[in-house]
């Protein structure tokens, strides 16, 4: 009687035998067979594509990186310019030969200190584009320690893996953004007095991630559950940018600058503060006087800043990038057949608005959207073919609207 050489069924209990020389198969086996063949070359190939795709992708040099930041972020030079050489050494150093020199390059994750709508989360976004990487952005205040209610950290990982459609290898060389790192600052020196399951447990789950390491992911993101299939994440060469506003950090800042001029040398150490830049003169310490602990400080060696925007900033942002808001309000109309223009007073209205909202560039689309909804709900059913925002207009739409309340 022929029985199936890989799982012994006898022919009576399959539907279909196929006979060889030595032996036969059934069709369940064939069809196992057949998968298990097939996975393997699927993993085989996307290996290929990405050893390949990281080799023949040419990585562009870091005043290339710049340029192109430029196109879509207003001012911040010195946080481009850091940005743009980390992600640079980055990519050369995933690419280093296995040599016996001994040297190894190692990851320079990013920490960028800067008020809220200066554009930090722009920056990242942009990079990423630009170097066609798995990219996720974080929240770190949805973090707490193990055991608590809220988010593992390893959940960063099931983001990135999911925005890679789960090619383990495409992530394993990702950027995540962490943004509001800020938050998870130790809550004050006593950890004792209350637990403080969002600051210091949650910076030490996250020192193993930026350190790189083998994590254990779950897949659907959320807690880890003692049941679930885990896949396996090596973290050491995801590159992780991190983002807050450090609110008060300026006094910090300063005090420690002002306390550097007492003292012996005080003469020596007098410099000229330029106090409207503040936030320029950000050192490691800084980020330890605010509560980060000093493992994580040190996992991040690249500290930047972003500058607070001013009007002059603000009045660029609304027009010049590729994507400014206002190209995006003309092309909405131009869709419609109707060409948009914006007085130059009527964009020192919304600069003006926009300054006294204290939202950095993120009250600059409320306050067009608030000008415009009018417009944009009569125009399309009127044979218009021009319309012109001017500063009269702006002035009264706004003051219809509900932002009147919010300055
Ligand atoms: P945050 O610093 O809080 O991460 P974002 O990067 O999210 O701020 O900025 C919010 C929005 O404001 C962005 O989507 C962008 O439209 C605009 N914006 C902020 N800063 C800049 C900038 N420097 N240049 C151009 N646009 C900016």
């Amino acid at each position: 009687m022929k029985k199936c050489s890989f799982c012994g069924r006898s022919e009576s209990q399959v539907s279909l035998m196929v006979t060889g020389i030595n032996g036969c198969i059934c069709d369940n086996c064939i069809q196992q067979a057949y998968s298990i063949m097939e996975s393997q070359m699927q993993s085989q190939s996307n290996k290929k594509d990405n050893d390949k795709g990281l080799k023949q992708k040419r990585i562009p040099k870091p005043a290339k990186i710049k340029e192109y930041l430029d196109q879509y972020v207003i001012g911040q030079d010195e946080a481009k310019k850091y940005l743009s050489v980390a992600v640079y050494n980055h990519y050369k150093r995933l690419q280093q030969p296995d040599d016996d020199s001994g040297v190894e390059i190692e990851k320079s994750n990013i920490i960028m200190v800067g008020s809220t709508g200066t554009g930090k989360t722009l920056l990242a976004r942009t990079i990423a584009k630009l170097l066609d990487v798995p990219f996720t952005i974080v929240d770190a205040t949805v973090f707490t320690e193990a055991g608590y209610v809220g988010e593992d950290v390893e959940s960063i990982l099931s983001r990135l893996l999911q925005v890679a459609d789960f090619n383990v290898e495409a992530a394993q060389r990702g950027i995540v953004f962490i943004d509001e790192i800020d938050k998870i600052a130790r809550k004050g020196d006593n950890p004792s007095i209350t637990r403080d399951v969002s600051g210091e447990g949650v910076q030490q789950g996250l020192l193993k991630l930026l350190e790189g390491t083998m994590v254990n992911v779950p897949p659907k993101g959320g807690r880890k559950h003692p049941d679930q299939d885990y896949i396996h994440v090596d973290t050491r060469n995801i590159l992780f940018i991190c983002g807050g506003a450090f609110d008060g950090i300026e006094t910090k800042i300063a005090q420690r600058m002002n306390t550097h001029t007492v003292g012996y040398n005080s003469v020596q150490n007098v410099r000229k503060i330029d106090k409207k830049d503040i936030m320029k003169y950000v050192v490691p310490q800084d980020l330890k006087s605010f509560g980060l602990i000093p493992e994580i400080i040190g996992r991040m060696p690249v500290l930047t800043y972003l500058n607070p925007l001013d009007k002059e900033a603000l009045a660029k942002i609304l027009v010049e990038p590729k994507n400014s808001i206002i190209k995006q309000y003309k092309k909405l109309m131009e869709m419609d057949g109707i060409e948009l223009t914006f007085s130059q007073d009527a964009l020192d209205v919304i600069v003006d608005k926009a300054v006294e909202y204290k939202l950095g560039a993120r009250g600059l689309r409320s306050i067009v959207e608030s000008i415009m909804t009018d417009a944009m709900f009569e125009l399309p059913s009127k044979r218009v073919k021009k319309f012109e925002i001017t500063a009269d207009y702006a002035k009264q739409q706004l003051e219809k609207s509900r932002l009147q309340n919010v300055g």
